[in-house]
């Protein structure tokens, strides 16, 4: 029987193994654990690619979040943390961490529901929520969420950012490499926020993360955080983390970044292929904007770099659905059963505004189908065919 994983890193491996043992090899030789040359190199190469001013290497995702705001908090407030009464908008629909990571910088998460076409913010829910919540004049902030490797409609958010002077904090951890417009993401708001965990597009054997901006004052804030809080760690100005980029994973992450490019279009060729062998399947809303979508009219760009293929399924056939592939050696995964709203650490910690409808009904019903950028043709039909013949 088939025994088909969400994603196969042995099999990337394999393929770049020449690159990221020759990488690794010279750490070995030259032993700078820490802020070692491939920090930098790496650094400067996303940088260029993003086509941001400054990238700084971070020792995960999450914490890139965190110094990003906290470096904000110190810019524009003055003082180390938030305000709880300080508010940042964002989307329920994501990784625990977005949400966690505003608490972290001492504000409070407001959130608002999603466009059921993207499963991104709707900056529609945005502008009403500044036009109508009686304390829109806390809000500080937007964070933004790429999710499953598709931009958000970066346009509007923007301009909803400079009429009420917001900052906007991107979450690019789902979506390295993904572009709005002919912009890549992260190179689009006031900071953008990567990560290298090692299932995403671009992933390390281990943690790592990094964040984008073009802000001078905001890179050498971040710079000092991650470092303790100081530009010299032992004479420190600000309350800081040890939140520093491993040589070692900036080394394999260098070897990998090779190949960002084929992998991501190697990935939009799978979903192609899912979509056109799903496309006729009653029950079943794929991803937008392959298929036009019910619930929005609204055209993307083809940024989409499809870190996760998800597909909503209709009639509360979602896990009936899920064990049916199991049974077929088909792993999938659900990405998220839980909207942030609804979690404990959130309780009394956030603000939702009016109803969250299209977040709970996402997690109520999409799943992502394995998008392996290596794996075979023949086993992309057999899911194809096999979630087909579920609604037959
Ligand atoms: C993975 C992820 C993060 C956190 O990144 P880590 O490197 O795991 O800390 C944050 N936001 C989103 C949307 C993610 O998918």
């Amino acid at each position: 029987m088939k025994n088909i994983p969400m994603l196969d890193l042995r099999l990337e491996y394999e393929y770049m193994k020449n690159d990221i043992d020759t990488s690794i090899k010279k750490c070995l030789e030259h032993q700078k654990w820490i802020f070692g040359p491939e920090v930098k190199e790496l650094e400067d190469k996303i940088a260029s690619y993003i086509g941001v001013k400054h990238c700084i290497g971070v020792c995960s995702g999450t914490e890139s979040l965190v110094l990003s705001l906290r470096a904000l908090a110190i810019k524009t407030k003055g003082r180390e943390y938030f305000d709880r009464s300080d508010l940042i908008i964002t989307t329920p629909f994501t990784f625990t961490a977005t949400g966690d990571a505003i608490l972290r910088a001492g504000a409070t998460p407001v959130f608002v529901d999603i466009d059921p076409a993207t499963y991104n913010i709707d900056p529609v829910q945005i502008s009403h929520a500044l036009s109508s919540m009686p304390s829109a004049s806390n809000v500080v902030g937007i964070l933004p969420v790429h999710l499953y490797g598709q931009s958000c409609q970066m346009d509007e958010i923007m301009k909803i950012a400079e009429e009420h002077n917001l900052f906007v904090v991107e979450d690019v951890a789902q979506a390295f490499g993904g572009m709005w417009k002919g912009k890549r993401l992260g190179s689009i708001g006031t900071t953008g926020s990567f990560s290298f965990f090692p299932s995403k597009n671009l992933g390390g054997f281990g943690d790592a993360g990094m964040v984008s901006t073009n802000d001078d004052e905001l890179a050498g804030l971040m710079r000092m955080l991650l470092k303790h809080g100081g530009k010299d760690k032992y004479n420190v100005d600000h309350i800081g983390y040890n939140a520093r980029l491993d040589t070692l994973q900036a080394a394999i992450l260098i070897a990998k970044f090779k190949y960002i490019d084929e992998f991501n279009n190697r990935r939009r060729k799978i979903a192609d292929l899912y979509t056109e062998g799903l496309k006729d399947v009653n029950g079943l809303v794929l991803p937008c904007p392959t298929q036009p979508s019910v619930y929005s009219t609204i055209q993307l760009p083809d940024g989409h770099v499809f870190h996760q293929y998800t597909v909503r399924v209709l009639n509360g056939k979602r896990d009936e659905l899920q064990s049916y592939l199991k049974e077929k050696g088909i792993s999938t995964m659900v990405y998220y059963p839980f909207p942030l709203h609804k979690m404990k650490v959130f309780e009394g910690r956030c603000e939702i505004f009016e109803n969250l409808t299209y977040a709970e009904q996402a997690c109520e019903s999409v799943f992502s189908l394995p998008v392996e950028p290596l794996m075979k043709q023949e086993d992309m039909l057999y899911i194809a065919q096999t979630v087909k013949s579920f609604f037959k």
